[in-house]
């Protein structure tokens, strides 16, 4: 094992062999995805901000589209059913599209469109980086432990938690109040509303206190809240709960190329990226596998490049796999049994060597991501 309290500050370099064998020739691209989504994100933001501006009519997130075709926010679709104590045709219809669109694509919103999570990395102090690492250090091990004493990967399910919670409740005081309660406290329809006011100032000189409190009540939930999309969001808590039914984009890993099968290496690199604490590798992590944002910082971060995240996810045969795979616990024991073997006389395997980013950059993320 890594020295443990190297790993727990989230400082522990590579040393040796271990660290060349993180590296891949594909290093200098793991920042990609974090770019794309980034780019994505912003390209959604100046649409809605345009037709908001213009005004086209097109909406906002939480009702974007054309007239009657429009993509309701399914939280407010929800809200509209249970404030109306009634049945509303196009909340119903937006709704079974949301659902439809996250069975396919998951949980992808929240990493690719929401702008909640950009807000909040303006606001991230060094130490909150770090802090975080340190929590996905942390269960990346516990995943990586789960696999070594060959434990069943988690069945799909749902992690029940206090977003399912304020779920509940926001859906509740709708039902009570007979307006959505929770869209007045939304970060989205917050942003959104922000922007509005910010335009009409700049456009028309007109001043409103919702210029302050909007702005205010954003940093208040995403800054010193700043557990929110973990542990509060019930737009993530209701997208988690359609999302058990999500079959494709799964983080999926070829066995060729994984050091855990391949090699059997404890390498945890994958579980150490993810932000969702899931463990790609057999979802064996401390949230499941329905948690995925499809955000693929996994992928990038896997030394050997072994994870995509594919429309279709091929079945593995005899490893240690992905929940794509259906592995079994026997087949967890078989891959243990490899690693041990592999324990007493590594190969130097298909993976670069000489490269010493890893120690130059201090890159705490991909610290320790092969256990010795
Ligand atoms: S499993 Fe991979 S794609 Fe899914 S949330 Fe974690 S890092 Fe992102
Ligand atoms: S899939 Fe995960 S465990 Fe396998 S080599 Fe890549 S990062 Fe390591």
């Amino acid at each position: 094992m890594s020295d443990a309290n190297d790993q727990k500050a989230g400082g522990a370099p590579f040393e040796g062999n271990e660290r060349d064998r993180a590296c891949s020739p594909h290093q200098g691209r793991r920042f990609r995805s974090a770019t794309v989504r980034g780019l994505v994100a912003a390209a959604v933001f100046a649409v809605v901000a345009v037709g908001l501006a213009l005004p086209t009519g097109t909406g906002t997130l939480s009702s974007m589209g054309w007239d009657a075709i429009a993509a309701v926010c399914p939280l407010g679709a929800l809200e509209s059913l249970f404030g109306a104590w009634a049945f509303v045709p196009r909340a119903l219809i937006a709704l079974a599209a949301i659902v439809l669109i996250v069975v396919i694509a998951g949980k992808a919103f929240c990493s690719w469109v929401c702008p909640i999570p950009h807000v909040q990395s303006l606001f991230k102090t060094k130490r909150r980086a770090r802090e975080e690492a340190v929590e996905r250090n942390v269960a990346a091990d516990a995943a990586l432990g789960r696999w070594r004493r060959g434990e069943k990967p988690a069945r799909p399910k749902v992690a029940v938690d206090s977003r399912h919670a304020v779920l509940g409740g926001a859906l509740l005081s709708t039902a009570v109040f007979g307006f959505p309660v929770f869209c007045l406290v939304c970060p989205v329809g917050l942003t959104f509303a922000a922007f509005i006011l910010l335009w009409r100032f700049v456009q028309f000189n007109e001043p409103t206190w919702g210029l302050l409190a909007f702005p205010a009540i954003i940093v208040l939930e995403v800054a010193v809240l700043r557990k929110w999309c973990g542990r509060i969001c019930p737009l993530g808590a209701l997208l988690s709960l359609v999302s058990t039914f999500n079959r494709r984009f799964r983080p999926t890993v070829d066995s060729k190329a994984c050091l855990r099968d391949a090699e059997g290496v404890g390498c945890k690199a994958c579980a150490q990226a993810c932000p969702e604490l899931i463990d790609p590798y057999a979802d064996l992590g401390n949230r499941p596998m329905t948690e995925c944002v499809k955000c693929r910082s996994c992928a990038d971060a896997c030394p050997t490049r072994a994870i995509t995240l594919p429309f279709r996810a091929a079945r593995r045969a005899e490893t240690g796999g992905s929940l794509a795979s259906g592995a079994s616990g026997e087949s967890f024991g078989r891959a243990g049994e490899r690693r041990d073997e592999a324990h007493n006389g590594r190969s130097t395997g298909g993976v670069r060597s000489g490269c010493s980013e890893c120690a130059e950059t201090g890159d705490e993320s991909r610290s320790g991501a092969i256990d010795k």
